[in-house]
C-alpha cells in the first residue's frame, strides 16, 4: 500500500496583468509600503523613546483614523486585507528580532522589489478560486495566470509580487496529499564541481549546461554597459532591467536543471548522500565560479530535502571537512594532496584506479552514512565497492604521504 504524507506545498506561476491591474498594483505596493515604513517609525519611536511595544493591531486602529484625513484619502483605494497582512509580517519581523533570530526591520525603499499578501476568504472561495481556471482578488479581479501545474489543495493566502525585471508572480502554498514512492534499496552519493555539477557513485556525470556559460558570457557585457551609464539616469535603469533579466535567466535554468536531476534522482534511488555546503579547496577559485558552485550546492541540498520527505526517502550529509576527494575508495587510504587538475589517479596503496569525482562521490555516501555497513545493512544494501571504471583519460600518478587508513569494517 502506498503512504500517503499531508505537506504544505509552494506554488508559483507567472502572472500577466491588464494595463488597470498594472496601475491598481503599483498603488497596492506604494500603499503597501507606506503602512509598512509608517507603522515602523510608529513603532521605533515608542520603542526607543517611550519604552513601549506596540503592535500591529494598535496601528490598525491608526490607520482606521489616518484613513479618514483627506491628505491620506488615497490609503482607502487599497484592499484592507492588503494592510492587514503587512502589519501582520511586520509583528512577524518583530517578533524574529526579539528572539534575536533576526536583526531590527528594517524600512522598504521604493526601489525594492514589491510584494503584497491578500487572505482569501474561504466562505466565498467558489467564486474566487478554482484551481488551473480561476483566481479572484478584491480589488484587482481575474487575474491571467499561466497555470504551469495543477495545485490540488486550496490556498488561503495569495502573495503578488513583481520582481526585478517587471515580470508579475502569483504564490501560495497549499496543504496537499503527496503519495510515496515504492520503498527500494538502491542507494548512491552525489559529488558537486565545476565540470560536472552532479556526479553520482555510479558514475553517472550531469556535466555543466553550456547555456549557462553563455548567459554569463551576456551577463558579463550587460554589467559592463551597465557601468558605463550615469547611475540613475534612464538609460541606466533600461540597463539595469536588462542585467535583472539575464540573472533570472541564468536562475531559471540553472533551478530547472537542477530540479529535474533531483527529481529523478529522488524517483531511483531509497538513499541520497550530499556533501555539506563547504569552502575547503574552492577559495581560491574564481568568484563567479564559486559561486555558482555554492549556490547549485545550497539549492540542491533544500531540493533533496523536501523531495526526499515527500516521497520517503533518505538523505544523508557528510561532514564538511570530510576529505572525500583525497580518500581511496577501495583501501580508504586518505592522500595528502589531490589538486584539482588531478581528474584520474591510482592509489598508491592498493593500485585502484579512480575517476576523481566518482571516487568522491562514493566517499561522499561513505563518510555521510559513517562507513558503517550497518548503515545499509537495514535496506538489505551491499556496502559500496570501488568501482573498476574504465574512462580514458590521463593517468597522473600522483605523489602522497600516506595517512593511516580509516578504522572501518567494511569495504576491506
Ligand atoms: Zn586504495
Amino acid at each position: 500500500m502506498t503512504k500517503l504524507i499531508t505537506t504544505q506545498r509552494a506554488y508559483q506561476f507567472r502572472y500577466y496583468p491588464t494595463a488597470e491591474q498594472v496601475t491598481a498594483l503599483n498603488q497596492y505596493f506604494g500603499a503597501a509600503r507606506w503602512v509598512w515604513n509608517a507603522c515602523l517609525a510608529w513603532r521605533s519611536h515608542a520603542y526607543k523613546v517611550q519604552n513601549e511595544k506596540v503592535t500591529g493591531v494598535d496601528f490598525s486602529r491608526e490607520l482606521t483614523f489616518l484613513k479618514t484625513l483627506e491628505s491620506l484619502a488615497w490609503l482607502k483605494a487599497t484592499p484592507a486585507t492588503v494592510y492587514a497582512q503587512v502589519l501582520r509580517d511586520q509583528d512577524k519581523a518583530f517578533a524574529n528580532f526579539f528572539a534575536k533570530r533576526a536583526k531590527y526591520p528594517r524600512f522598504k525603499k521604493r526601489t525594492h522589489a514589491p510584494a503584497i499578501r491578500f487572505a482569501l476568504d474561504h466562505r466565498v472561495i467558489k467564486n474566487n478560486y478554482c484551481a488551473g481556471q480561476l483566481l479572484k482578488l478584491p480589488g484587482l479581479g481575474v487575474l491571467n495566470i499561466r497555470w504551469s501545474r495543477l495545485p490540488t489543495g486550496i490556498p488561503k493566502m495569495i502573495t503578488v509580487r513583481r520582481d526585478s525585471c517587471g515580470h508579475y508572480f502569483v504564490a501560495f502554498s497549499c496543504e496537499e496529499t503527496i503519495a510515496q514512492l515504492p520503498a527500494n534499496t538502491n542507494s548512491t552519493g552525489i559529488d558537486v564541481g565545476l565540470k560536472d555539477v552532479i556526479v553520482t557513485k555510479q558514475g553517472y556525470k550531469s556535466g555543466n549546461p553550456r547555456y549557462l556559460r553563455r548567459y554569463q558570457r551576456r551577463l558579463k557585457s550587460a554589467q559592463r554597459r551597465l557601468s558605463r551609464k550615469q547611475k540613475g539616469s534612464h538609460r541606466w535603469q533600461q540597463q539595469r532591467v536588462k542585467v535583472a533579466r539575464i540573472h533570472a535567466k541564468i536562475h531559471n535554468c540553472r533551478q530547472d536543471f537542477l530540479h529535474k536531476h533531483t527529481t529523478q534522482l529522488v524517483r531511483q534511488y531509497g538513499a541520497i548522500s550530499i556533501e555539506d555546503l563547504n569552502i575547503k579547496g574552492l577559495v581560491k577559485n574564481r568568484h563567479l565560479a564559486k559561486s555558482m558552485h555554492d549556490a547549485a550546492l545550497g539549492e540542491l541540498r533544500r531540493q533533496f530535502e523536501y523531495k526526499t520527505a515527500w516521497y520517503g526517502r533518505d538523505l544523508f550529509i557528510a561532514d564538511r571537512f570530510a576529505p572525500t576527494s583525497k580518500t581511496c575508495s577501495k583501501c580508504k587510504a586518505v592522500m595528502s594532496i589531490m589538486p584539482l587538475r588531478i581528474r584520474y589517479w591510482i592509489c598508491p596503496v592498493c593500485g585502484a584506479f579512480h575517476d576523481r569525482d566518482v571516487n568522491a562521490a562514493t566517499e561522499v555516501e561513505d563518510y555521510a552514512t559513517g562507513g558503517r555497513p550497518e548503515c545499509y545493512a537495514h535496506r538489505g544494501q551491499q556496502a559500496p565497492s570501488a568501482q573498476q571504471l574504465t574512462l580514458p583519460g590521463m593517468l597522473v600518478p600522483i605523489e602522497v604521504r600516506i595517512k593511516p587508513a580509516r578504522q572501518t569494517d567494511c569495504h576491506g
